[in-house]
């Protein structure tokens, strides 16, 4: 399949990781973009053509834990982001808490595999498909992992994006959108035939712009966090158009993805060993452990939810004086796009959580280390 999004040659070059992702998903296509911010805004405008035709003001339901990209790909699309809130153990929504956002205007669900985790997706989708509106599933974080019941994950969604962006699993630079059905296919080409990609701004414009916007949220989060302000979705609404142009990005470099793609099965071993080396070291303390990575085979981020929450800034600030990376940056989205849609789970797991890093740039000396650091501070701020 060939759109007139991709420059035929990326496709070409692709054929061998576009075959890969299409058997194991069982897909019926693929269309590459440079980012998942891409891929979620095309399948925001698939679902708007095909469950609602265009026609009328339209919304998509999404996790309120998750950074604040597939939302900003909804406006961008002309979709209402609405936000369901979070299982508290998991951070993931539950099938009740997606459908108290259903409404006749509802066009999709995206479902985020938070962290690398997984869960039983086959209610969601039998409930996607009684209301006929499409399942989105976000593997950003959760590529090569499995479900509960062994299928991959990308497997179950309607449409299902993927980055391969840095931060992420493989992070040679792209995205993609897997598409389930010859049916989903002609609207996608539909789609992307009114409304092709923009141009493109310069590598160098698009790094000041995210710098940019990764400062003024880190900033809000903040404000949140310490309760210094109550809302803060009318100024940061206010402000998206600033950063329109990051969204929309086309495949530039397909080589880097072919040649980083047989990689994948000893990048998910390494993070895999350095989550087990956590987690034999911080097997008790102040805290729960996120393990569902077990059962998935991926680890994002180690992540431990901690009993105090009125202490995590200065724990996470005294972890990274010690010289180790952790972060705490989700804060739920629905803070700062639709303050209406309340999800309190989402806020105590926001202001619990701590991610600790597993990827490349750390080996098992390192996770040691950082694992005594963590249960040291752990113990200075418990009590
Ligand atoms: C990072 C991320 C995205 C955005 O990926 P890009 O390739 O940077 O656009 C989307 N969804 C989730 C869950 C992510 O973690």
């Amino acid at each position: 399949m060939t759109s007139v999004l991709e420059k035929p040659e990326t496709h070409e070059i692709l054929k061998p990781v576009e075959m890969d992702l299409l058997r194991q998903t069982s897909g019926a296509g693929i269309e590459w973009f440079g980012r998942a911010a891409t891929a979620l805004y095309y399948a925001y405008k698939i679902a708007q053509r095909l469950v609602l035709s265009g026609t009328r003001e339209s919304e998509v339901i999404l996790p309120s834990i998750s950074c604040a990209t597939p939302a900003n790909a909804a406006l961008l699309a002309g979709v209402s982001p609405r936000f369901a809130d979070v299982d508290p153990a998991t951070g993931m929504p539950t099938l009740q808490s997606i459908q108290q956002r259903w409404n006749p205007n509802t066009c999709a669900v995206v479902f985020i595999h938070l962290f690398g985790q997984t869960v039983d997706l086959r209610p969601l989708a039998e409930w996607c498909r009684d209301k006929k509106i499409l399942l989105i599933e976000d593997i950003a974080q959760a590529l090569g992992a499995r479900l509960p019941d062994g299928a991959p994950v990308g497997s179950v969604g309607n449409l299902s994006v993927y980055s391969f962006n840095p931060t992420k699993i493989i992070e040679c630079g792209g995205g993609a959108l897997i598409i389930r059905s010859p049916e989903l296919i002609s609207v996608s080409k539909e789609v992307s035939g009114a409304a092709p990609l923009p141009q493109e701004i310069s590598d160098a414009e698009a790094r000041t712009l995210g710098l940019s916007y990764r400062n003024l949220h880190h900033s809000f989060v903040t404000l949140l966090r310490e309760r210094a302000i109550g809302d803060v979705s009318s100024a940061f609404l206010k402000v998206q158009p600033a950063f329109r142009g990051l969204y929309l990005r086309p495949m530039t470099n397909p080589g880097a993805l072919l040649n980083t793609w047989p990689l994948l099965r000893d990048i998910l071993r390494h993070r895999y060993i350095n989550a087990e080396k956590y987690d034999a070291a911080v097997s008790s303390g102040p805290w729960k452990r996120l393990n569902q990575w077990q059962e998935s085979g991926v680890c994002w981020r180690y992540s431990l939810l901690f009993d105090f929450a009125d202490k995590l800034v200065q724990f996470s600030e005294a972890v990274r004086q010690d010289g180790f990376h952790v972060s705490n940056l989700y804060w739920p989205i629905n803070d700062f796009f639709r303050t209406s849609d309340k999800c309190p789970n989402a806020d105590r797991f926001a202001r619990r959580i701590v991610n600790l890093w597993v990827d490349k740039t750390v080996d098992q000396a390192w996770v040691r280390r950082c694992a005594e650091s963590v249960l040291r501070n752990a113990e200075r701020f418990a009590s």
